[in-house]
């Protein structure tokens, strides 16, 4: 089984904005709707060029309309609850398996680490008690895995995709 087994299917285009960074994932459908009323362009992988024949398989879509994406949106909400969602609500310390309750910040405040995805995790109280205003170094622990924004896996799919589209 390869990785992109477990993607539920449907959920594999990626609409661009003008600039042709990578917005959202939409649904198959959502994108067929979207390029037939106008308002999104297919685009070829191959070349970027916008396709005259949507008929193929669609991987990219363009919105030749859509201001680029500010990160700033994409951080309006309470960025805690949705740091909480990326790490499925599981404590992001090596190996601990507890449920998280807290969120940490990986380098603390208390030595100028910032609220940003990058630097926070989710944690469960044992291990954000024992960390205590250090950083993972200098607590002797370890993070699961490098913290991402909420686009990351966007941006490196979107690159899969050119990728294939010029081996092609
Ligand atoms: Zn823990």
């Amino acid at each position: 089984m390869t990785h992109k087994a477990d993607k539920p299917p449907g959920i594999s285009v990626i609409a661009v904005d003008r600039n042709y960074v990578p917005m959202m994932e939409v649904a198959r459908r959502k994108a067929i709707r979207a390029v037939a009323s106008g308002r999104a362009q297919v685009l070829n992988p191959a070349n970027l060029d916008r396709s005259e024949d949507p008929c193929g398989a669609i991987y990219l879509i363009i919105f030749p309309h859509a201001q680029a994406c500010s990160e700033s949106k994409l951080l309006m909400g309470r960025l805690d609850r949705r740091v909480m969602r990326r790490d499925h609500y599981t404590c992001q310390y090596e190996g601990c398996h507890n449920r998280a309750d807290t969120i940490d910040h990986i380098i603390p405040l208390c030595q100028g680490g910032r609220s940003t995805w990058q630097n926070l995790v989710a944690c469960c109280l044992l291990c954000n008690q024992h960390k205590g205003g250090r950083t993972p170094e200098q607590a002797g622990m370890r993070l699961k895995k490098v913290p991402e924004g909420p686009r990351a896996h966007l941006f490196r799919r979107f690159e899969e995709i050119l990728k294939d589209g010029s081996a092609a």
